[in-house]
């Protein structure tokens, strides 16, 4: 029996099962990873942004969680020589319709502690020669990491404390039994664990269900393509270039990320898929789809998003469309500037209603806590969410 299993070889796995062993030495750890690879999913096909907490409301998880989680990452990343950089971030108005909600992402990111910088026309020239835009931020201190390697160095770090890693091996059953967990795996094994916690991503809702737990959402698949600039083009930036974000909208818009071995991404752009873990928008898997279909909250949702969608999918069909958005952030962009890169798929908690769970989610039922929803920033907050699951009150009794 062991001490802790931790279901979900993505990032914020990874983290906790890391924070556990690191925490308490002499302790039995496992994290059991259905891929024959580490961080095979979000974790390994996302935009590298080390966020600074700008964006979120105050006093939410997603605040407190980034900027917490940033400072502890970068710490992680010096100590184990994991390489990031920080060019710092740049906020674009295109429009003088855009200035009143990039004032309010002023106010927010300084509520959060953040240090903004406001710019006009020129001072966004003097940062960025190429980019347009009529007034913008500047946030010193956004990054950028490759956070495969964080997994990396995060598994490194899980075995040499003693915790072991089982790859290609799926969780189809938990339950509960005498106050100890028993997980139910590929092959007709089980492992039996005190406590155990399930880091699920994109199946999140179902592992909840796998436990006999209603989830009370479902995860809802939004695929995000990314193009990039080709090389001659790539020096036109030196810095994160992002649109002020829709409100009605839980993404940030396509934006163009330096990436830290070099080039420029662009995108991602966030279509609706039938595929949880099928990167290319001809992908449809039957069961996801009638689970996101039968789902009475995507209709609603799909009522109120329709222009949306729709306009995700015209850019997602031409490269001439994706290179005229993006115009509107780098004057003068091509489609004949921009070559296709690997997408990934967004795992968004969405609740009966329609309406997209906004902040990290996690349900407990007795010794088995489960993340629900964990969206960007994430992979930024790991370090930090993995100290609060750790930490929610009575999971983690002393000497249990
Ligand atoms: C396109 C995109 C761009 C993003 N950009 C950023 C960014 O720039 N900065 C940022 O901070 N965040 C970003 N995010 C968000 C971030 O990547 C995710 O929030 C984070 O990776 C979530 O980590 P996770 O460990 O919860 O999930 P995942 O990485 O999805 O890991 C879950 C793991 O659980 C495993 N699993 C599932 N079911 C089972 C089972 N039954 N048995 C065993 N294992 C199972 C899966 O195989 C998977 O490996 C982005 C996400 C996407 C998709």
């Amino acid at each position: 029996m062991l001490d802790l299993i931790v279901v979900g070889g993505g990032i914020v796995g990874l983290a906790t099962a890391f924070r556990y062993s690191a925490r308490f030495p002499g302790r039995s750890t496992l994290l059991i990873e259905k891929e024959d690879r580490l961080a095979s999913h979000q974790s390994g096909h996302n935009s590298g942004v080390l966020h600074s907490g700008i964006y979120y409301p105050p006093g939410s998880l997603k605040a407190r969680n980034c900027r917490r989680g940033k400072q502890l990452l970068e710490d992680f990343c010096r100590e184990s020589g994991v390489s990031f950089e920080t060019p710092g971030k740049l906020i674009i108005a295109r429009d003088e319709g855009e200035l009143p909600r990039l004032a309010e992402l002023r106010d927010r990111g300084r509520g959060n502690g953040v240090q903004v910088e406001e710019l006009d026309h020129d001072g966004i020239r003097r940062l960025e020669p190429q980019v347009g835009g009529v007034a913008g931020l500047h946030i010193p201190e956004s990054g950028v990491v490759d956070y495969r390697e964080v997994c990396g160095a995060f598994s490194e770090r899980l075995e040499q404390a003693g915790g072991r890693i089982l790859t290609g091996t799926k969780v189809h059953r938990i339950h509960q039994e005498n106050g100890l967990v028993r997980l139910h795996i590929t092959g007709g094994g089980e492992w039996i664990a005190k406590r155990v916690i399930v880091c699920g991503g994109l199946q999140s809702d179902r592992l909840a269900q796998h436990s006999n737990i209603d989830p009370g959402v479902r995860i809802v698949p939004f695929l995000g393509e990314y193009r990039s600039l080709k090389p001659e083009y790539a020096k036109r930036v030196t810095r994160l270039i992002y649109p002020v974000p829709d409100p009605r909208f839980p993404f940030l818009g396509v934006h163009l990320t330096p990436r830290i071995g070099g080039g420029v991404d662009c995108g991602p752009n966030a279509l609706p898929t039938l595929s949880r873990e099928g990167y290319s928008k001809l992908s449809i898997n039957p069961r996801d789809a009638l689970d996101t279909l039968g789902w009475p909250g995507f209709w609603r949702l799909a009522a109120r998003q329709l222009p949306m969608a729709a306009r995700e999918f015209w850019r997602s069909l031409t490269l001439e469309a994706f290179a005229k958005d993006l115009s509107r952030l780098l004057p003068g962009a091509r489609a004949d500037w921009l070559e296709k890169v690997p997408s990934g798929v967004r795992a968004q908690a969405l609740d009966r209603r329609g309406e997209l769970v906004d902040d990290f989610l996690t349900r407990r039922q007795g010794a088995l806590l489960h993340l629900l929803n964990a969206p960007s920033p994430a992979a930024t907050s790991c370090l930090s969410i993995a100290e609060d699951l750790l930490e929610t009150p009575g999971f983690l009794s002393p000497g249990s």
